[in-house]
């Protein structure tokens, strides 16, 4: 299909200082846990979103020196000319899809503990260094602050060898340039104190940037339009520093001081959340402005592009989410974007040091190692006749990557609607657009003959034999437990058979509890637990988190989320017992133990919710176990998040009739 004209001014060159962007779709720079440990894996997956349309591909925060290194968490660097080779072989894959290369060039000052370097951290002045690291920063001498400018433009050199085309002075994000920005930068030289000395580092470092490397790269700044406040955010500051620096750069590239909004969930931040914070930027500068806000509808790209709040539209998680949106959109195939979800579980990739994964993209980070493409699956290998049982993420996924590779498949879905968990969870306070999952899926089903959908269906060992498939697929998912076993509890909790006692799948399926205060018992950690607590205090009742852990959804801290959670369960007037755990389950309450001390107190509730573990439904799997060909997938086979349902589908169908190396199954660097 040709492009819809309307959106034809998001494939307008943008000229960028001496370089040109040859459409508005810009990847900002985004880490992916890779860094410099894995160069070809991450050439391979920038080289597809340059592929998929991305007119401008960034790298990953780039250490310009070893006094900035931010180990266990795999920053890319750019320390020697081994790092340049390393580089080179990403940007040639970009620049093979005629997109632009950008580096983004990171010291972290006080942000960096240095573990694997081992050289004391620097920064304006010292203070505490890394994330509670027990360290403390040297600040600077003004002899430092020269030699961190000849650092930078070496690093600048060296980006230009490995062939970029911009290169970015980074000045947000709390890290070593910010710090001097920052109003806490209380340094009684040249360096602190005032606006303009504050702003003297940057000014110095953009230019000292144009002078190493202007001739051919842009030079970008990436800059925080906010900074905290006394009521929130303020920006008067701000924007007095970008009216003393407007045209210095050729690109400002516009973050927000929260963190939190800039990278916000959906559950908690929406669509374009930036706009409101930085729409004044581009009244101070004549040079182009890219900023961020998880866009993933054209029609807002267009709407901030027209009213002239931005010249690129910066993308980081839709482009992991899709990264072919812009090709689709450039042809006509805008209903297939498959949109990010917002949940985060791409940053937790560089959370816990471990390569990227996403929710909706089973392909990102596999490029390279298991050579998946995320808009191209290889032809069947075989006429195999497939039934896949059961409709969730896992399931869904599986129907869709084996029709798209043609073969036969039937759907077998119990419930009148699919979705499986995704349907369920997506109803819950702040999950809505979870359902994208599910959505994108049924698209790509309504287009693929070759899939026979069933809903309605519970399918028993007799008709899975009597159907005689050559494989079955059994994503029949998991049910939370009720007895309480999780990972503080081995054993079930005494008591938990109480009617009184109930799951999330109980909760989720509408069904009532006992009028009276309510537990929920949350040893699982992530959102659900909190999540439920939302729910049920919202239909006014008295609700208790206990959790054994010091913090609740203690996993969100991985996804940004923790801190936001828990201000809103205790906004909502949800009280919070943590360090505890459930011992048992009596009439009229629950005896709570401290996993600190094991001193036990009675809590009095009518009903307990018990968000522990999961039992995976895999009954039909033990009953037919050598009589067909069938595997588990998704919750089935490892209850775990909807991005690990949704990959192991995917695997399944990927694999199917295919040679896998071995012994690993995929490549190595
Ligand atoms: P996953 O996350 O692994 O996809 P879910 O729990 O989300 O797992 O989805 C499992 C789906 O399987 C649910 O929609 C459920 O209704 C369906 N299901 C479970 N058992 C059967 C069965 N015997 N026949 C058909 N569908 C089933
Ligand atoms: Fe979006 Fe979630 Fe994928 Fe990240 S993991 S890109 S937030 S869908």
């Amino acid at each position: 299909m040709p492009r819809d004209p309307r959106f034809d001014v998001l494939f307008e060159p943008v000229r960028i200082g001496p370089v040109t962007a040859p459409n508005r779709f810009y990847q900002v720079p985004h880490c992916t846990g890779m860094g410099y440990r894995r160069p070809e894996t991450l050439a391979s997956l920038r080289e597809v979103k340059a592929e998929g349309g991305w007119g401008t591909v960034c790298t990953e925060y780039t250490s310009l020196h070893p006094t900035s290194d931010d180990e266990p968490f795999p920053s890319a660097s750019l320390w020697d000319d081994a790092d340049v080779a390393r580089h080179a072989l990403m940007v040639e894959k970009v620049h093979a899809h005629g997109a632009l290369a950008g580096v983004e060039l990171w010291h972290g000052g006080a942000r960096s503990a240095n573990h694997y370097s081992r050289e004391a951290p620097i920064g304006p002045l010292s203070l505490p260094a890394g994330v509670r690291d027990p360290v403390q920063t040297r600040a600077m001498t003004r002899a430092d602050i020269r030699a961190f400018r000849q650092w930078h433009v070496d690093a600048a050199r060296r980006a230009q060898r490995a062939g970029f085309d911009i290169v970015y002075v980074y000045a947000a994000h709390h890290y070593l340039v910010h710090q001097f920005l920052a109003p806490s930068n209380r340094r009684s030289d040249e360096y602190g104190g005032s606006i303009e000395n504050r702003a003297r580092l940057l000014r110095e470092l953009i230019l000292d940037t144009k002078e190493a490397v202007g001739g051919t790269c842009a030079v970008a700044v990436r800059f925080s339009a906010s900074l905290e406040g006394p009521d929130g955010e303020r920006t008067d500051e701000p924007r007095e520093m970008l009216e003393l620096l407007g045209d210095l750069p050729d690109l400002w590239d516009i973050t927000v001081h929260d963190y939190a909004r800039e990278m916000g969930t959906s559950r908690f931040v929406p669509e374009a959340a930036l706009e409101s914070t930085m729409s004044w930027v581009k009244h101070v500068t004549g040079k182009p402005v890219v900023s961020v806000g998880r866009f993933t509808s054209p029609e807002t790209m267009l709407r901030l592009v027209r009213q002239g709040v931005v010249d690129l539209i910066g993308a980081a998680r839709p482009s992991i989410a899709d990264p072919f949106l812009p090709r689709k959109i450039d042809e006509g195939r805008e209903d297939e974007i498959r949109e990010c979800i917002g949940c985060n579980i791409c940053y937790t990739g560089d959370q816990t040091a471990t390569p990227i994964r996403c929710t909706q993209n089973p392909t990102i980070g596999e490029e390279w190692r298991k050579g998946w493409h995320p808009d191209r699956i290889a032809s069947k290998g075989s006429d195999a006749r497939i039934l896949v049982v059961g409709g969730g993420p896992a399931g869904l996924e599986a129907a869709v990557a084996l029709g798209q590779r043609g073969y036969d498949v039937t759907l077998a879905e119990a419930q009148r609607t699919l979705g499986g968990r995704v349907a369920l969870e997506s109803a819950l306070p702040g999950l809505a657009a979870w359902i994208r999952v599910r959505d994108w899926r049924l698209g790509r089903l309504a287009k693929l003959p070759n899939v026979a959908v069933y809903l309605e269906s519970v399918v028993d060992a007799a008709q899975i034999l009597e159907f005689r498939a050559d494989h079955v697929v059994l994503a029949t998912g998991a049910r939370w437990r009720r007895d309480g076993i999780g990972r503080w509890r081995e054993t079930a909790v005494p008591g938990w058979d109480a009617p009184w006692v109930v799951t999330p799948d109980d909760i989720m399926a509408g069904g009532s509890l006992p009028d009276g205060p309510t537990i929920v018992f949350d040893d699982d950690h992530y959102y659900l637990g909190g999540v439920i607590a939302e729910a049920l205090q919202a239909t006014g009742r008295d609700v208790t988190v206990v959790t054994p852990a010091n913090e609740v959804s203690a996993w969100t801290s991985h996804t940004d989320e923790q801190f936001l959670i828990q201000r809103r369960l205790l906004d909502l007037g949800v009280r919070l017992e943590t360090g505890s755990a459930v011992a048992r389950v009596e009439e009229g309450g629950v005896i709570l133990e401290s996993v600190h001390t094991g001193s036990e107190r009675t809590l009095p509730a009518a009903a307990v919710v018990m968000v522990t573990a999961r039992e995976p439904q895999d009954a039909l799997f033990h009953e037919l176990g050598g009589r067909v060909a069938i595997e588990r997938v998704g919750d089935c086979l490892a209850p775990g998040t909807i991005a690990t349902a949704v990959y192991s589908g995917h695997r399944y169908a990927r694999e199917l009739d295919t040679q896998l190396p071995e012994p690993v199954g995929f490549r190595r660097e």
